[in-house]
């Protein structure tokens, strides 16, 4: 099997690389130039020289570069394609609205018009989110919820989203959506708050930073493992027939809650070391976030097992390590 990952230098990308290559698959992930070839969530991957130009191959393009992403499909001719890549903070998307939905609105349609042009077209998975549903009066959300996002983020992924369902009903293409609730892990981006939080936790605990600066501690997420997202991916993909499916854990928690987890790990009070700035402050908050994926229980076979506490245990030990080795 060969599959074409967007997105893979990212938090999911990577682990899903290393999932399909662990089950044997040649995976194909798209590269965008940058100033540094550095690379740390797939260094060791591209290092392992009985992996690398063998069965891992990386492919310079851009989700706005349509001609090199033709051409690198047409060679490849994958049989899956997980659409991975775009501009994924939600905060940032009210900064930087026009990239944001360029990359992740246009970015799909380029995709999904050059697979309607391939003969077989790949099975398409398109990573969307559950900002699709803003703050929605329903909860928990399934995949028949209504699409109402309140974000640039949201409403990029609401039309990527929707596009999903007109190339699969209208085109015939096996496309499909992971409506994907947060997912967090040691590779998290470090400007999303698990991440921020885990890595304050260890530099306090280490004793090489003081305080941590945060915006709404009352938020609530939804907040799964990124491992067990990936997997969910995957299965989507070798269903009989497309569909798309909720991926979330069904439990809430405060990010108050996280941190109390994160830094009771490391024997520490959050209380004593956490400031609030009001430029962390969100426009808008979305609230009753809670996903329904009975649909991804009963059809992947699918139940999210890792608990918010054992992550944010998961992601302080990584930091503290990381951060003993760098100093
Ligand atoms: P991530 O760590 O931020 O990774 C994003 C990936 O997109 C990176 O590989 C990045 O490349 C790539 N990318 C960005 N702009 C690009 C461009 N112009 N051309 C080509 N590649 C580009 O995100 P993630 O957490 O793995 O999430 C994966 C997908 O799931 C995203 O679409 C995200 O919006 C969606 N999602 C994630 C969550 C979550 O909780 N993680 C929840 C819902 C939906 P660089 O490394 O070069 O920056
Ligand atoms: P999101 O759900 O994709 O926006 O994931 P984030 O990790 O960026 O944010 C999760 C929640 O944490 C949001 O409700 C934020 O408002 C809240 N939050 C509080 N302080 C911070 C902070 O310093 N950084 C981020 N990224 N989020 C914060």
């Amino acid at each position: 099997m060969r599959a074409v990952i967007t997105g893979i230098t990212g938090q999911d990308g990577s682990y899903l690389s290393e999932f399909l290559l662990a089950r044997g698959y040649e995976v194909h992930g798209i590269v965008r130039r940058s100033s540094t070839l550095q690379r740390p969530r797939l260094d060791e991957y591209v290092n392992d020289q009985t992996l690398y130009g063998k069965r891992l191959f990386l492919h310079y393009s851009d989700l706005t570069d349509t001609t090199s992403l033709r051409r690198i499909l047409s060679r490849i001719q994958p049989d899956e394609f997980y659409h991975l890549a775009g501009q994924s903070h939600v905060g940032l998307s009210f900064e930087i609205p026009e990239s944001t939905c360029e990359l992740t609105a246009m970015g799909t349609l380029r995709i999904l018009e050059i697979l309607r042009d391939i003969k077989p077209a790949p099975r398409f998975l398109h990573a969307s989110s559950r900002e699709i549903f803003g703050t929605p009066t329903i909860s928990p959300q399934n995949e028949d919820t209504p699409v109402n996002p309140n974000s640039p983020y949201g409403a990029a992924k609401a039309f990527a989203n929707q596009l999903v369902k007109v190339y699969r009903d209208s085109m015939g293409l096996f496309a499909c959506n992971a409506i994907c609730y947060n997912h967090e892990s040691p590779r998290r981006s470090e400007n999303f708050v698990t991440r921020k939080i885990s890595i304050a936790a260890a530099g306090i605990k280490l004793g090489i930073r003081k305080e941590l600066v945060l915006g709404s501690i009352d938020a609530v997420r939804d907040w799964g493992c990124a491992t067990e997202f990936v997997d969910a991916m995957w299965r989507i993909l070798q269903q009989p027939e497309p569909r798309d499916y909720i991926l979330a854990t069904g439990r809430t928690h405060t990010v108050r809650e996280f941190m109390q987890y994160a830094f009771e790990h490391v024997g520490l009070n959050w209380v004593e070391h956490v400031r609030f700035d009001q430029k962390f402050q969100r426009p808008i908050e979305p609230e009753n976030l809670r996903g329904d994926a009975a649909r991804a229980h009963r059809e992947l076979g699918w139940t999210p097992k890792i608990s918010l506490r054992e992550l944010a245990a998961m992601m302080v030990d990584h930091d503290l390590e990381r951060l003993k080795r760098t100093a």
